[in-house]
């Protein structure tokens, strides 16, 4: 495996380093301040990182896209997480959408990538979040289409939604063989946007919804019925490389504020950087985050080479992110008082790092699933 990374990578990483430096960069004390940025400012920068050439990176080119793939992906991404509003750009749908029909494609699919509609994604309810199987919200058959009734929570991105993938049982014997995905319009009857969750992170703000006699007709299924296992299987992977990527970002920010700091600061007459507890604390951390980048890139590299990338975005993304939480938080140790404060982006990205041990799979299910290769377990073993 060749671990060079090609050069319109590298041009389309300054590109990402000029956009974050350039419009990112004067607004980190407004987002310390405020705690987030709102809608409307994230899809101005958005516009803005469009116009640096930022959009619609890993979409393929057949869809109008840049095509740049996972790793391209991966780079700029990486690239952008050193600012702690975390932008994720415009342009790239859920990968679910590339199995829309064509009909669906010029509803959903196109407008998500020429125009900046956004999806939200729900799968998590509130007696389930790691077990697919125990999915509530059911999907009944009437007449030519579908009733939706159940609650989902912790769901993402709805204040900028335009529609919502939506995923239900349908034949609950079945289990998880027996669920299905529906795209639902933000306003469809019967769908509403219960409440917002407040949580720990800067950055995000899940909400609770709830379908109750919500009509849908069968032209908004998305896939087979009673096929959305795979589907969903498929668009976690993707997602899992991206959130390993970002960690990348975060830690190394946060590292090179620390090694910037041991410098600088004195105590008993000599920089930190002199003692060897720092020292251990920052050679720790660039050596862990130099093994995270290198699992990234290979579940990347891998993905653009078509081999299937589960169990690498597995391992990818669990030693990623425990690594961002190891090393956000000796960064802010060796800040002393200064790294908790709102001052410095260290107390926001030690935040906001912790919801990846649990988004898109924990931590547990993802050693769960390791082992279990490893193992040559069933499944529910
Ligand atoms: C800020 C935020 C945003 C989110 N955004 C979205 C979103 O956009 N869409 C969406 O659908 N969901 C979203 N989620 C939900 C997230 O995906 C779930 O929280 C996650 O899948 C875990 O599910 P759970 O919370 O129900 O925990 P549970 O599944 O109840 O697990 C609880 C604990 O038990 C452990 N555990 C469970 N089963 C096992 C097992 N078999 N073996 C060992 N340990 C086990 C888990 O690892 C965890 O530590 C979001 C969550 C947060 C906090």
């Amino acid at each position: 495996m060749d671990f060079t990374i090609p050069d319109e990578y590298r041009q389309l990483t300054e590109s990402a380093r000029r956009f974050r430096e350039t419009e990112l960069m004067p607004l980190e004390q407004q987002f310390l301040r405020d705690g987030a940025f709102s809608p409307e400012l994230r899809t101005e920068l958005e516009h803005k990182a469009r116009r640096h050439g930022l959009w619609a990176l890993d979409v393929p080119e057949e869809y109008g896209g840049q095509g740049v793939g996972t790793l391209g992906a991966c780079l700029v991404a990486e690239e952008l997480f050193k600012h702690p509003a975390m932008l994720q750009l415009g342009g790239s749908p859920e990968p679910i959408l590339y199995s829309c029909t064509d009909e669906q494609k010029k509803r959903y699919l196109y407008p998500t990538i020429e125009e900046g509609l956004r999806s939200c994604y729900a799968f998590t309810e509130p007696d389930t979040g790691s077990d697919f199987a125990a999915v509530r919200t059911t999907a009944v058959r009437r007449g030519e289409g579908w009733v939706l009734n159940g609650t989902k929570t912790f769901i993402s991105d709805v204040e900028r939604a335009g529609f919502c993938i939506v995923f239900a049982t349908t034949d609950p014997a079945l289990g998880a063989k027996g669920i299905t995905c529906f795209l639902v319009d933000i306003g469809t009857a019967g769908f509403e946007v219960s409440r917002p969750i407040p949580t720990m992170g800067d950055a995000w703000e899940p909400y609770e919804l709830t379908f109750r006699d919500c009509e849908v007709g069968d032209e908004q299924r998305l896939g087979p019925v009673n096929g959305a296992w795979k589907l969903a299987a498929d668009q976690l992977t993707h997602g899992r490389a991206k959130i390993a990527a970002f960690q990348l970002g975060i830690a190394q920010r946060c590292l090179d504020l620390a090694v910037d700091w041991a410098k600088e600061r004195r105590t008993w007459g000599k920089p930190l950087a002199s003692r060897q507890a720092i020292q251990w604390m920052i050679a720790d951390s660039a050596v862990e985050l130099d093994a995270a980048r290198l699992l990234v890139y290979r579940a990347a590299w891998m993905a653009d080479a078509g081999e299937d990338i589960h169990h690498a975005a597995y391992a990818a993304k669990l030693y990623a992110t425990e690594m961002a939480q190891r090393v956000t938080d000796r960064s802010l140790q060796i800040f002393g008082g200064l790294g908790y404060s709102r001052e410095l982006p260290i107390q926001s990205f030690y935040r906001q790092v912790r919801v990846w041990r649990i988004g898109h799979g924990t931590s547990e299910i993802h050693r769960w699933m390791i082992a279990r290769k490893l193992l040559g377990l069933g499944s529910g073993d």
